[in-house]
């Protein structure tokens, strides 16, 4: 891609999403890993509206460490793939607390040891807590990333990733990731994107798609 692209890109992204950050709700560091393992497939909003009564329920990893099996599926009911997600999020409650002494560990070989946490989980955690640059593909990311060029059709998500790495500089990577993530979620929507105003409009390949 071409370098004038690439700072088209980052300059309007910069221009409409200044400050993009994480939309999911979390006041500790495990709170932040359950709302990742739990956004899978779904909406952040509707992830927040489920962690606000769990949350409030357990509010220490002590008391999500008890928690019956049982009643953490009833929490999670309105999310997709509750069941499976209630026994990882019971994986990584365990593992936090007596594997890495109640803090979640910041390298991504211990993370993705955490049942439902995988590449992508793993680089929000790394990025969002410990301010280690990664770019974390989402369905959002590789819309986009298809749409501008960046990506083909055909590449899976680490493909997608590395491309993203390559044509962006280090430091940018995981505001760009924000930035591409909400830039998909509020303007690039997968159905009726707003291009009238998108200034990437001139180097979009959205209908030749
Ligand atoms: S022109 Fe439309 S499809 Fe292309 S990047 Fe902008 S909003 Fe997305």
């Amino acid at each position: 891609m071409k370098k004038s692209n690439i700072e088209l890109i980052t300059s309007y992204l910069d221009s409409i999403l200044p400050d993009a950050s994480c939309e999911l709700k979390y006041n500790t560091d495990y709170e932040l890993v359950i709302a990742v393992i739990l956004s899978s497939q779904v909406t952040d909003k509707k992830v927040n509206e489920v962690t606000d009564v769990l949350f409030d329920k357990y509010k220490t990893l002590a008391s999500l460490k008890e928690v019956n099996i049982e009643q953490l599926k009833e929490i999670l009911k309105p999310l997709g793939m509750y069941q499976k997600k209630a026994l990882f999020i019971k994986d990584a409650v365990l593992k936090i607390t007596d594997k890495y002494n109640g803090v979640v560990p910041n390298s991504r070989k211990e993370l993705e040891s955490i049942h439902g946490v995988g590449r992508k989980v793993a680089n929000v955690i790394l990025s969002v807590l410990y301010a280690i640059p990664a770019i974390a593909v989402d369905t959002h990311v590789k819309r986009i990333a298809i749409r501008l060029g960046i990506a083909n059709k055909k590449d899976n998500n680490n493909q997608i990733e590395n491309n993203l790495m390559d044509i962006l500089k280090k430091d940018r990577w995981s505001k760009t990731h924000h930035q591409l993530v909400l830039f998909g979620r509020y303007y690039c929507t997968a159905i009726n994107p707003k291009c009238e105003n998108c200034v990437l409009k001139q180097i979009c390949k959205k209908d030749m798609l």
